[in-house]
């Protein structure tokens, strides 16, 4: 690939560009030139392959051609979300002078550009390049020590298109849960923790584009003083209690944004603690295999997300997104959120009005941090116009509702609160029509200021008089065809046909027609009486446009002082969204409000899954609901299901996880009844995915996740098994399935649901106080398999795999075939059967949770030192290392 070289024989454009790439080697850098942005070198070499567009040339450097593309300014925003989307950085380089300024200084003199900003998928803020209903975090990362043995990690979700700043903390088993939830675009991570072998593999795997960040902006002094200075505050205590962690994470976090936005600063709200512990915790593969927010294949349409969302504003669709993603585990905070509702639920008739309004409601908070950002145009002005008439109708609305519960009473407080003159004031000064861009001018009413209609009149007047001077020409020389047109060559002009064109080249028209143009069969003259017109118009048009770009500075500033105000009315406006919609979706699928406390109940009657049912009504086939019961006073209940495949056992499991997410994010569940003891973890494993581009097997996978499980459940958790053991040979499988079950019961103690097709298990209902046995029940008709989804006590008689490989299209002589070998095979299986060996067991392969296990004789010092890695240490941390096994001797 071509790159540039320092070398004193460049041009002067090609040594600005090559200084300029130089400071930013990891962006592409868009290099402004008139109307165009053009990229060189390697740079235009990525982009042309990546965006399909034309490789050229411009001159050469050292004797080679410069390879070019470019793309025109007016569609750079298409073209910069195709290289975001691709995983790209682009550093965007503007003209920073006037053309005429750089004339000035000398013949030789090149414009001064300078990079005003650096695009990342984390830092956009354009609403073509974001996704309306989904937030656009930027997650910064910091560790430090929490004692010798563990990290603690600090991380700053914050996403600049909206403001919304989120703190928290978690420990090493935490962080990939808690990464998971935010779901960013962009995460930047210090080298160190970057670096570290153990979340190496983590990196690879997340879906969010990774910016390593080198040292800077990593102590915790340092980055608590650029959040003071950034919020210009003293302290801050006002904000809450943050750890160390998080402060040294949110001044990474502003770093990042100040490194990226260079001279411009979006507006945030100030950070917010998520209170840690407040948020039910599911990890990463958890929330995949649920399909929360995104199928497995990676898309919205058939997650739960898109599945519930009935929201009509976009920042209701964000918020919605965020509650699902962090349900909360403090029963009073659910039921703060049942209640409104309920209380919308019940009241059909607001819940419909507040919904229309929501209908006009555009996305405020976007429009907001563009026009902080100086990125805003005309049209973000109407936005956040449009979206303060709709905050000043909801607040009035509410005001006339009768006993509000409190998240409804609050959101109208605020509404009420707001100053909405304002929005009076720019529906004055906005006209009907707005142009895309502010420098197109055009946006301010007729009639909002008086010397802007003076110069608009004046332009208009200027036009008259032109209209009247081609009249006057024509009489002039006789030639009734002549026109006054206009081009920006050559602004105005008359022109006429050949033939009176050559006569005007004569006397005595040649002193007051000056040729310009000759075309095919027409000439092009100006004349001096043209030439002032268009100064007039000119400068008229000039001026009107300055004072168009002051109004438009002037109510941005009016608006960005009520920023802090306008940003909470945005909130309070997706908080009634989120609660009209799930009021809705509750009305119209028949959901329950379901009953949550502290204790270990899990009681549902008739519960059904949203999605699945959603697709089998698409194809007019009823739901089957089913009851769940895993109750129990300290210890959960263990549901052991067996079943035929495609019985419905994933679908069963997958259900009773759904509504405990719906449940615990304050919505209303899809059931008949529900009570539901708060969830503290919930985990699921189900079904296997190969995982080839991670070179790990599905039975790997499947062991890592069960591993992950078996260590973390508690109490309070809910896991969610399906055929565990199932990659592996046999016995093999079995007995980790049996394993696993035990020490689910004896040791996590947790409620589980847990689907197999080893119906030896079974045999452990009789064994274990907290196991029982379902199967999903079938029936033959006409020697078919029928599948009545029905979940009823007890265990599978049979399989069905024979009936099912028969459904699916396997040509009969195999499955006759299969019958042959399956009789011989149970009939040697009845002559030696495997169960004398399980029920040789003994009955509790794990120690009980209240006998610890005996620690296993061993070495401490000698595994401390198989754990070091010299290659990967410095001298230094070599040295504390040896100073540690020193002291464990
Ligand atoms: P399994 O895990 O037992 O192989 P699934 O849960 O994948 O079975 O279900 C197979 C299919 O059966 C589903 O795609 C769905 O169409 C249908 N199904 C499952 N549960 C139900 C139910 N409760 N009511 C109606 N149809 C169901």
């Amino acid at each position: 690939a071509s790159k540039p070289a320092q070398d004193s024989r460049v041009t002067p454009m090609m040594a600005q560009y090559i200084e300029i790439k130089a400071a930013n080697p990891d962006s592409l850098l868009f290099y402004r030139m008139g109307d165009f942005y053009e990229l060189f070198f390697e740079d235009a070499e990525i982009a042309s392959q990546a965006l399909g567009i034309v490789l050229t040339k411009r001159g050469k450097h050292q004797g080679q051609d410069i390879p070019m593309c470019g793309v025109p300014v007016e569609r750079a925003d298409d073209y910069l979300q195709r290289l975001i989307g691709l995983g790209h950085r682009v550093a965007v380089c503007e003209q920073t002078e006037d053309p005429a300024e750089a004339k000035k200084r000398g013949s030789k003199s090149v414009v001064r550009r300078d990079v005003v900003r650096l695009v990342t998928p984390g830092t956009i803020t354009e609403e073509r390049l974001l996704e309306p209903g989904r937030a656009n975090y930027l997650l910064a990362i910091a560790r430090r020590r929490a004692s010798d043995t563990q990290w603690c990690y600090g991380l700053a979700a914050l996403d600049i298109s909206t403001g919304h700043f989120v703190l928290s903390e978690t420990d090493g088993t935490g962080l990939s849960a808690e990464i998971a939830r935010f779901e960013p675009r962009e995460i930047l991570v210090p080298d160190v923790i970057h670096d570290d072998p153990e979340l190496k593999s983590f990196w690879q795997e997340t879906r969010a584009s990774i910016t390593p960040l080198s040292r800077e902006g990593l102590d915790p002094a340092s980055a608590e003083r650029r959040l003071k200075s950034y919020f210009g505050v003293a302290t801050l205590d006002a904000f809450g209690a943050f750890s160390p962690a998080e402060i040294t994470a949110a001044g990474s976090a502003l770093f990042y944004v100040e490194k990226t936005q260079i001279d411009s600063r979006p507006v945030l709200n100030p950070p917010s603690r998520d209170t840690s512990g407040a948020a039910l915790a599911i990890d990463a593969a958890t929330r995949a295999n649920l399909e929360l927010t995104r199928t497995l294949s990676g898309e919205r349409a058939g997650s739960l997300l898109a599945t519930i969302d009935c929201t009509v504003t976009p920042g209701g669709a964000r918020l919605l997104a965020e509650r699902l993603a962090g349900p909360l585990t403090h029963p009073g905070l659910i039921r703060d959120r049942q209640d409104s509702v309920t209380t919308l639920v019940e009241n059909g008739d607001l819940r419909d009005r507040l919904r229309r309004i929501l209908k006009r409601s555009p996305d405020l908070a976007r429009a907001l941090s563009r026009l902080s950002l100086g990125r805003g145009g005309p049209r973000d002005l109407a936005c956040v116009r449009d979206g303060l008439f709709a905050a000043r109708e909801l607040g009035l609305e509410l005001a006339i509702a009768p006993n509000l519960p409190r998240e409804l009473s609050e959101a109208a407080r605020v509404l009420q609160g707001l100053r909405t003159d304002v929005a009076d004031r720019l529906s004055a000064a906005l006209a009907d029509e707005l142009p895309l861009l502010k420098r197109d001018g055009g946006f301010i009413r007729a009639g909002f200021d008086p010397s802007l209609d003076e110069l608009r009149e004046l332009q208009q007047d200027s036009r008259r008089f032109i209209a009247a001077l081609q009249a006057r020409y024509a009489t002039e020389t006789g030639c009734r065809t002549l026109r006054v047109k206009h081009n920006h060559m050559i602004g105005y002009f008359v022109e006429v046909p050949q033939n009176v064109g050559e006569d005007l080249l004569k006397e005595p028209w040649k002193d007051t027609f000056v040729h310009r143009q000759t075309m095919a069969g027409a000439m092009r003259f100006s004349t001096m009486e043209l030439g002032e017109l268009e100064s007039k118009i000119a400068s008229a048009a000039d001026r009107a446009l300055k004072i168009e770009l002051a109004l438009f500075d002037e109510i941005v500033q009016v608006l960005l002082d009520l920023t802090a105000d306008i940003a909470s009315a945005a909130e309070a406006i997706a908080v009634i969204d989120v609660t009209a919609a799930l009021a809705d979706l509750a009305m119209r699928l028949d959901w329950t409000r379901p009953v949550v406390d502290t204790g270990l109940a899990f009681t549902i009657r008739g519960g059904r899954h949203p999605v699945v049912e959603a697709a089998l009504k698409r194809e007019g086939v009823p739901f089957i609901a089913n009851d769940s019961d895993l109750s129990g006073k300290d210890a959960g209940h263990i549901l052991l299901i067996t079943g035929p495949n495609m019985g419905g056992k994933s679908t069963y499991l997958r259900q009773n996880a759904l509504i405990v997410v719906l449940a615990q994010m304050g919505s209303y569940v899809p059931a008949k009844e529900a009570h539901i003891g708060i969830v503290d973890r919930l985990f699921s494993r189900v079904g296997a995915a190969d995982d080839l581009a991670r070179g790990r097997s599905t039975f790997m996978v499947e062991m890592v996740e069960t591993a992950a499980i078996l260590n973390q459940a508690t109490a309070r958790s809910l896991v969610i098994l399906d055929e565990i053991g199932r990659g592996t040979a046999t016995f093999d499988g079995l007995s980790i399935a049996w394993a696993a079950i035990e020490h689910l019961h004896e040791t996590n103690r947790c409620r589980a649901l847990f689907a197999t097709h080893f119906h030896e298990l079974t045999a452990l209902a009789e064994r274990m106080a907290r196991i029982s046995n379902a199967t999903l029940k079938v029936t033959e008709w006409n020697g078919e398999v029928v599948f009545l989804h029905e979940v009823v006590p007890g265990a599978a008689d049979r399989s069905y795999g024979l009936q099912v490989a028969r459904l699916a299209g396997l040509p009969t002589a195999v499955v006759e075939r299969a019958k042959t070998i399956l009789s011989e095979l149970e009939r040697s299986d009845r002559e030696a059967p495997k169960h004398a060996l399980l029920d040789d067991l003994p009955l509790f392969a794990v120690p009980a949770r209240s006998e610890p296990a005996p620690a296993p004789k061993q070495d401490g010092l000698r595994e401390a030192l198989a754990a070091l890695d010299p290659d990967q240490m410095t001298p230094r941390e070599a040295l504390d290392a040896l100073y540690r096994l020193k002291s464990q001797n």
